[in-house]
């Protein structure tokens, strides 16, 4: 498939792995916008959080657990980080491929712009 998450997943683009199981990758953003800027993502293609069914949502909930292991093991757990999707042309979503920025490192900013 002409995605570059799925590239990312199955090897042909390389990244800067930071946890993989067999439902889920996660790799270090390209352009950080924080201090720690990890993006999660399902090894299977969702397009969008508007592509989310009862049938295939369960692996958001494995996605925060994830998340919650990744900042533990980068140390930003005890001061607190934030979990990000961002959807469709107004959510400033770029790659058609479900994923969730983890950021810390840093006092983050509310409300986004
Ligand atoms: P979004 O704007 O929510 O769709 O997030 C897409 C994210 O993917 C951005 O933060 C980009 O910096 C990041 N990104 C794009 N290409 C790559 C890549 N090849 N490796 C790692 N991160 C990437
Ligand atoms: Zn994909």
């Amino acid at each position: 498939m002409d995605c570059l998450f799925c590239k990312i997943i199955n090897g042909e683009i390389p990244s800067n792995k930071v946890y993989e199981d067999e439902k889920v990758y996660a790799f270090h953003d390209i352009s950080p916008a924080a201090p720690v800027h990890v993006l999660i993502i399902p090894k299977v293609h969702i397009s969008s959080a508007n592509a989310l069914t009862e049938e295939n949502a369960a692996v958001v909930g494995h996605i925060f657990v994830v998340a919650a292991k990744i900042a533990a093991q980068l140390g930003i757990a005890e001061n607190g980080y934030r979990i990000v999707n961002n959807c469709g042309e107004d959510g400033g979503q770029t790659v058609p491929h479900l994923h969730f920025h983890l950021l810390g490192g840093r006092s983050l900013q509310w409300p986004p712009g």
